[in-house]
């Protein structure tokens, strides 16, 4: 694609990152039949393609975004699906960051929004204070009608909708601490505590240390380390979300200074893609670039980890898995083989869900900003996967269990939940 940005544009890193993506696109609109927007709402602006145009025209311009502009681009999931099906390898993903951080930047949003994003990026990555606001959503839950029909407050009964109907006791069992090794010591690996899913799910960094140590890996959850800035970075939000990269890399660092380090272990797919991106968002911080870089290396999924460790093969558990990738584990980290082939390895039987490639509606704080879409996605989602009359279904991401689990009755945990079962760790509550 042709572009005219001036020199003096190109002075800006950010832009010249931009206009060398945009260069490589060259409109051919494969992407456009794998993004679920425009499956489902046909309109080319909600397409890759379109939003390439629009934020080319806004760039390229230096223009403030509009309202247009905004709109299309709020409907993006940054599902990463059109990075997948792109022959040309247009880097989709910064460029629609970069966008963001403009829109925020540039745009005045009507007041209610800003209110209910505010308080969005001011709750959900802090542990405590979502868990509370969890809390408090239970008892508020039989308001949520009447707050959706009042504009200011739509987004508020949305969230008491999306609230789960039990919060889980706050638990220790995956404190900041370190967790030694079983028998014969096989690594070190620090594991990123979390924000939300801590609260939501706390059994899940429990079972992976179980399954870590188990195996002879020791596990340290580091004080002080916390949410890894993605929720605020989809929101535009750069230096709130650049702060949490920050104190991260300082946490990690420094674990892997004092012991050494293998691998920083991830469970929520969605983290580990910004995680992975931290070299990336902190490349212009001279401070940080290169302590980012270091750590996004040691960045691993935890099924990206376990397939390193070879793990034995297990008899057969009659027990029939639906594995739903997250987009954020397909398209944002490529890891489509290794949950698959572990689950196998375990015993499961593995069925994949039609229109795999197709995002559930969760995508961060999506379902709160545009429920519509993402009860559509949901809805799709949840019937592909009770098609293949599985007997549980896994996946890596706390986003899509929370959103899928509101869809349907079969359970849903995640991943290594399973894995540890199968390999001498307690049942799953959810079974
Ligand atoms: S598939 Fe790639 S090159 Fe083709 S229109 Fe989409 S982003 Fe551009
Ligand atoms: S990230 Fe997903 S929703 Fe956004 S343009 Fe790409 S495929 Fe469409």
């Amino acid at each position: 694609m042709q572009t005219n940005f001036s020199p003096e544009q190109l002075a800006d890193p950010q832009v010249a990152e931009s206009e060398k993506i945009l260069r490589k696109c060259v409109h051919c609109g494969f992407c456009t039949a794998t993004c679920p927007t425009y499956v489902l709402l046909g309109d080319e602006l909600d397409s890759p393609r379109g939003r390439i145009y629009l934020i080319k025209d806004m760039l390229e311009n230096g223009r403030a975004a509009d309202a247009e502009t905004v709109t299309h681009i709020d409907r993006c999931l940054s599902c990463l699906s059109c990075m997948t099906t792109c022959p040309s390898g247009v880097d989709y993903m910064h460029l629609v960051d970069h966008a963001r951080v403009h829109i925020e930047k540039t745009y005045r949003r009507p007041l209610k929004d800003r209110f209910a994003r505010s308080v969005i990026a001011a709750t959900l990555p802090y542990p405590s204070r979502f868990r509370l606001a969890l809390r408090t959503a239970r008892l508020a839950r039989p308001l949520a009608g009447l707050l959706k029909r009042v504009p200011w407050l739509r987004t508020f009964g949305i969230m008491l909708d999306l609230a789960p109907r039990a919060v889980p006791a706050a638990s220790d069992g995956a404190r900041a601490a370190v967790y030694a090794a079983k028998g014969t010591p096989r690594g070190r690996v620090a594991l990123l505590a979390g924000c939300a899913q801590p609260v939501l799910r706390p059994e899940i960094n429990e079972a992976t240390i179980r399954l870590l140590t188990g195996q002879g890996v020791e596990v340290v959850v580091s004080a002080g380390e916390g949410c890894c800035g993605a929720l605020v970075h989809h929101m535009g939000r750069e230096e709130q979300a650049l702060n949490a990269a920050r104190r991260n890399v300082d946490i990690w660092l420094k674990a892997a200074e004092e012991d050494g380090l293998d691998a920083i272990v991830i469970t929520a797919s969605g983290c580990g893609t910004t995680i992975k991106d931290y070299g990336h968002m902190l490349r212009l911080d001279p401070a940080y670039a290169e302590k980012a870089a270091k750590v996004s290396a040691l960045a691993k999924d935890i099924t990206e980890y376990l397939a390193g460790l070879d793990l034995p093969e297990q008899g057969p558990r009659g027990m029939t898995v639906a594995y739903h990738s997250a987009c954020s584990m397909q398209h944002g980290q490529k890891i489509t083989l290794a949950p698959k082939q572990l689950l196998k390895r375990a015993g499961f039987a593995v069925r994949e869900p039609a229109e795999g490639h197709l995002c559930c509606g969760s995508a961060g704080t999506y379902n709160i900003l545009q429920p519509e879409i993402s009860a559509k996605l949901k809805a799709r989602k949840v019937r592909n996967i009770e098609a293949t009359k599985p007997n549980v279904i896994a996946t890596g991401n706390i986003g899509c269990i929370t959103q899928i689990a509101s869809g349907t009755n079969i359970p849903i945990l995640h991943t290594v939940e399973l894995l540890d079962w199968a390999y001498g760790g307690p049942k799953p509550a959810g079974l």
